[in-house]
């Protein structure tokens, strides 16, 4: 699971870098801050190590787990010597001997190594050598527990709880090592390279339920870790989404103005003009501020960028949801009106052309204008560049012509199906 989120993180390192270039080509001069504050939670959220909990962390814990087990465990053979009824082969003593005092000192010997290894080698020898250690304990410590009971029949299956938590290292060559140990100690056992008790006493229903609380009481657990990982994954993913929406976001924005952004106008427009026909009328405009040198060396880039921001409020309260507008470049912008004839985009872009000559930006002492350039596209468009040549030549005819006016590519499909051309202007 790391390994996926490293590499989500990795793909959005690499979107993140791909979008600050694309940004910084674009916008040099009006650097984002927005962007750099993304990046930069970008950056915190992939150095985090995603919802991981490291190696010698669950070492910790599954040594913290191993003293609770063996506090358990003696205390329940202590139970069971308690009322353990002697008989001839097995006297009290040799009972609390065999059963008792000499696993217990067993496995509480194998859990203090295990500590020490942890302790005071663990940065000597590093997690996975530790881990390995680890895992061969556990089937030390759980190897004696079966030993000691051999009477009782699966007692071996609690050989398979390492090999299951090995799970929580998720590195399944811990899964592997883990599954060869398993094998390797039940052999030992069954071949009594491990002695197991020679005496069998008459325990085993006990023993029986003490396993099925062990394994149940394992399993609860188990699943509890499970279920953490799951929910730390999900809400991991989830903010993983947000912040790719929040870059798919940025990347389609001009983070100025809020329009859409140049890469995108041309998106949307070869999506339109794919839809474009006789029946669903489509019209391109692009829009130019007049002089705006001027008003920036007079007035400064501040008030510039205000003079910008006027403009695009205007520019918005005369668009349909339906209709697109872009940041076309430093002072220019593209609307594409979707579903309106020459007329009816005529009039918006005139209409945006007065209001802009109308309003009055605070710091500007004068008129601020526009010029534009528009055409209807006709149903054979279906190359956007070569259009917005054609609708960019309207916009240099209203420079050449005066400005603050609008010019409009108009045209007529004849009966032959051939197109007469003849711009007309405010
Ligand atoms: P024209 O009437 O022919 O359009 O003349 P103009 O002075 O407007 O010339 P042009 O369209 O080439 O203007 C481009 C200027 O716009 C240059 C640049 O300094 C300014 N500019 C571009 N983007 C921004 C911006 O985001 N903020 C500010 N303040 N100025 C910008
Ligand atoms: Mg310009
Ligand atoms: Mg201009």
């Amino acid at each position: 699971m790391k390994e996926g989120l490293n590499k989500v993180g990795r793909t959005l390192r690499t979107a993140g870098r791909v979008l600050s270039v694309k940004h910084t080509v674009l916008q040099s001069d009006y650097a984002d801050m927005h962007q750099k504050e993304l990046g930069e939670n970008l950056r915190t959220m992939t150095n985090r190590n995603i919802a991981y909990v490291s190696i010698s962390e669950w070492n910790r814990k599954v040594m913290r787990w191993i003293w609770i087990c063996i506090g358990l465990v003696i205390f329940i053979e202590m139970l069971l010597f308690i009322f353990y009824q002697p008989v001839p082969e097995c006297s009290k003593s040799q009972y609390w001997e065999t059963f008792v005092l000499r696993p217990s000192v067993a496995i509480v010997l194998e859990a203090l190594f295990m500590e020490v290894v942890f302790r005071l080698f663990g940065n000597l020898l590093g997690e996975h050598v530790v881990t390995v250690v680890f895992l061969l304990m556990q089937f030390l410590l759980l190897g004696t527990v079966v030993a000691v009971h051999s009477s009782v029949p699966y007692m071996c299956m609690i050989l398979t709880y390492p090999v299951i938590f090995a799970n929580v290292y998720r590195e399944k060559i811990f899964r592997y090592i883990a599954l060869v140990m398993c094998v390797m100690v039940y052999a030992a056992i069954t071949y009594e390279v491990i002695p197991s008790t020679e005496f069998k006493p008459d325990n085993s229903r006990e023993v029986y339920l003490v396993i099925f609380i062990g394994f149940t009481i394992v399993a609860f657990s188990f699943s509890k870790v499970l279920t953490s990982v799951v929910v730390n994954f999900e809400k991991e993913n989830q903010k993983i989404s947000e912040e790719k929406e929040k870059i798919l976001e940025i990347s389609q924005r001009d983070s100025m103005t809020g329009l859409y952004n140049h890469k995108l106008f041309y998106e949307k427009l070869d999506e339109e003009l794919q839809r474009c026909d006789t029946e669903h009328h489509l019209s391109l405009v692009i829009i130019d501020i007049d002089n705006f040198k001027s008003i920036n060396d007079t007035f400064g880039h501040a008030t510039g960028d205000n003079v910008i921001l006027k403009i695009v409020s205007i520019i918005r309260e005369n668009m349909e949801e339906s209709d697109i507008a872009a940041r076309y470049g430093g002072e220019e912008f593209g609307l594409i009106l979707v579903g309106k004839g020459e007329m009816e985009a005529f009039n918006i872009a005139e209409r945006i052309r007065r209001s802009v000559e109308e309003a009055t930006v605070e710091g500007v002492e004068r008129k601020v204008t526009i010029s534009l350039g528009m055409m209807e596209v006709r149903p054979k468009d279906k190359n956007g560049i070569l259009l917005f040549k054609e609708v960019d030549a309207a916009l240099y005819e209203a420079k050449q012509t005066g400005k603050n006016k609008t010019v409009c590519r108009g045209w007529k499909k004849g009966k032959d199906n051939a197109y007469s051309y003849r711009n007309f202007s405010s």
